[in-house]
């Protein structure tokens, strides 16, 4: 049995994430054995990185001992700018000892400060000119933990659908893809008749160059929001996006049909941005590439939907967006505060 560090009562194994983690329910603190921080915290759990990208600022011998070890926990306290949260870590095992609620603190601090860091290796000259064509963003630094099957699963999706409805148009030509579109895509004013196309709408694709461009973004966003809030969270964003990007079309257009994932990645592109605040990107302006926090990436895409609304040639499904864009944060912000933190708050006070 193992013994909290601070109050020397025991601390009791409960399962989160397929992890078994310790805590203390008399202090609310937490133990985490050696490499259960990169598991449940995510990759910015992981002491080794801290080290690495000089995350840490400053390192002493605490007075508490290692529960499995018996060695002696080391202060630790990790920076970014003028945030700072101050862990126990064990020199020998790598465990880590954490206070209530500061998972999220963790999590939030080194991932800012890894974007700065010197040791990040920048893409190379290839991804630089992929960027100043078409204007993509890259992740500075935002790993993830399993491989995103369902985002890779949807990926497949779209790219199917697509190839299907190409094979119809070689061989039967326009008037099947104008009866496609006419059943499948999403026409505001005919919801009541057709309400199936307030979702099937999401999965047609009206080009190569479209259809590309979504599952760019949706692996981009999509792979970390799987991996942080779980598959059956992201599929309630990507649905709800997709409808609400489908309603939010009422507003300016009733009478054409719309088609695209566009506004299920706009959803999921304001969920990244409530879940990874402190992510940057970096985008390519004026052949100069630049770091840009998240927040003004989506501020500024947010932007150009506008921008692209003032020119109203109709081409462009903003209001989709929009909607979309507005259903991801919501559904973010409800279903975000599940993390580590939220558990162990939840098991502390459901037996004191
Ligand atoms: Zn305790
Ligand atoms: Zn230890």
């Amino acid at each position: 049995m193992k013994f909290c560090p601070c109050c020397a009562l025991p601390l009791e194994p409960v399962l989160y994430d397929q992890v078994e983690l310790d805590i203390c329910r008399s202090c609310g603190g937490v133990w985490l054995d050696g490499g259960e921080g990169a598991i449940v915290i995510g990759p910015a759990g992981d002491p080794r990185l801290w080290e690495r990208h000089g995350v840490i600022l400053r390192e002493e011998p605490s007075e508490h001992l290692c529960p499995v070890d018996g060695a002696v926990l080391a202060e630790v306290i990790l920076r970014h700018g003028r945030d700072e949260v101050t862990i126990e870590v064990c020199p020998e095992c790598r465990g880590i000892r954490l206070d209530a609620g500061e998972g999220a603190r963790v999590q939030s601090i080194v991932t800012a400060a890894i974007q700065e860091s010197p040791q990040l290796q920048e893409p190379g000259f290839w991804s630089f000119m992929l960027q100043a064509v078409s204007g993509i963003p890259i992740e500075v630094w935002n790993p993830v933990r399993r491989r995103p099957w369902l985002t890779i699963g949807l990926v497949v999706t779209l790219t199917v659908v697509f190839l299907v409805e190409f094979a119809l148009h070689l061989s039967f030509g326009d008037a099947i893809t104008e009866r496609i579109l006419h059943q499948f895509g999403y026409t505001p004013g005919r919801v009541w008749e057709q309400p199936w196309t307030l979702v099937t709408y999401g999965m047609l694709h009206g080009g190569w160059l479209h259809l590309v461009g979504n599952i760019y973004f949706l692996y981009v966003f999509g792979d970390n929001i799987e991996d942080r809030l779980g598959r059956k969270s992201f599929l309630t964003i990507y649905f709800m996006a997709v409808i609400a990007g489908a309603l939010a079309q009422h507003l300016v257009d009733k009478d054409t049909p719309v088609v695209g994932a566009s506004g299920a990645i706009a959803g999921l592109m304001g969920a990244y941005l409530v879940l990874f605040p402190r992510v940057k990107v970096y985008v390519v302006l004026l052949m100069a590439r630049l770091k840009m926090r998240v927040l003004w990436y989506m501020g500024i895409w947010v932007g150009m939907q506008f921008l692209i609304a003032a020119q109203a040639d109709g081409e462009v499904a903003w209001m989709v967006h929009l909607g979309g864009f507005f259903a991801g944060v919501m559904c973010a912000l409800f279903l975000g505060r599940r993390g580590l933190d939220f558990f162990i708050d939840k098991q502390v006070r459901t037996k004191a």
